[in-house]
């Protein structure tokens, strides 16, 4: 574990489906500390006993977590050590820990992350979707009115969208994305990661929603949405357009330069025909 275990919060990942992605690390830390603090410690009794730790647990969960802090907190100035979990992966993304690690890091008791399996970054890696810039969105609203609002607000984001979500409204936001995002934007499905029935799955999002409408099984269990970036329009400078249209003008007629012109510099053919028009005019 740590040099000086005592007095410190450790946040430690567990896995996501698959019980030997917990790392080696993480099951000294919790057999060591002296509290384990889990979301549901009926939950987490199966992933302790498989490993034969038998350390004390107390639970942290979204509707307690204010006042637990406040009792972990107490327990880290005595000295003691605790280890937070949650059902699974790591803690404080898409659940509790957030209050607690800012309380405890406000008081200036060390926090050590024991980092291990993460459904997004998992989806991620595997998804072929660009990765080098993302942005993790969490769960979407469950109301509808409130998820096309959110969906319309990430519309131009360029960076790949992850989305945590439900089996249960997965159609229904596949569909709401398939009208916001369009239908040729790729997203990637990855259902089950690290588990028996692990799928991940890439096409444009119109594919993804008819796949997945037309087969039951693949809205059952947990999973990751991405959705590529809008692709960044390349625009084309007058300067070049321009150039261009004077070098064709030369051997064309002004309408076929300027669809020539359009098609390569991807402008439109209006703003393409306007310009060689002037240009030709210029140079009678
Ligand atoms: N803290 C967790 C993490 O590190 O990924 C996430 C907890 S959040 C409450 C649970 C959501 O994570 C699920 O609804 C699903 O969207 C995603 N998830 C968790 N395990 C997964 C798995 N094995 N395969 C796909 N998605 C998973």
């Amino acid at each position: 574990m740590s040099d000086n275990p005592t007095a410190t919060l450790y946040i430690v990942a567990t896995p996501i489906g698959n019980l030997s992605d917990m790392s080696q690390r993480a099951i000294d830390t919790l057999q060591e500390v002296d509290i384990i603090a889990a979301e549901d410690t009926r939950h987490s009794g199966t992933l302790l006993q498989h490993y034969s730790i038998s350390t004390l647990m107390i639970s942290v969960h979204e509707h307690n977590e204010q006042q637990r802090s406040e009792v972990l907190l107490a327990k880290l100035q005595q000295g003691e050590s605790v280890a937070l979990i949650s059902d699974a992966g790591t803690p404080l993304i898409s659940d509790p820990g957030y209050r607690l690690v800012s309380l405890v890091r406000e008081h200036n008791i060390r926090v050590v992350p024991i980092p291990g399996s993460c459904a997004l970054i998992s989806a991620l890696s595997a998804s072929g979707l660009p990765s080098d810039r993302f942005s993790f969105e969490g769960f979407l609203p469950s109301k509808q009115g409130a998820r096309q609002q959110v969906l319309t607000s990430l519309a131009n984001e360029s960076r790949t969208l992850i989305f945590y979500e439900s089996p249960r409204r997965l159609q229904a936001s596949l569909t709401d994305m398939n009208a916001i995002f369009g239908e040729d934007r790729v997203a990637c499905l990855a259902r089950e990661l690290t588990k028996l029935h692990e799928t991940i799955t890439t096409k444009p999002l119109a594919d993804l929603l008819q796949w997945v409408s037309s087969d039951s099984n693949q809205q059952r269990g947990e999973c990751v949405v991405l959705v590529e970036g809008v692709q960044q329009q390349k625009e084309s400078s007058e300067i070049e357009i321009n150039n261009m249209l004077s070098l064709l003008i030369k051997e064309l007629p002004v309408k076929k330069a300027a669809a020539l012109t359009a098609s390569l510099l991807e402008v439109s053919k209006n703003t393409a025909y306007d310009m060689a028009l002037k240009l030709k005019q210029e140079a009678e």
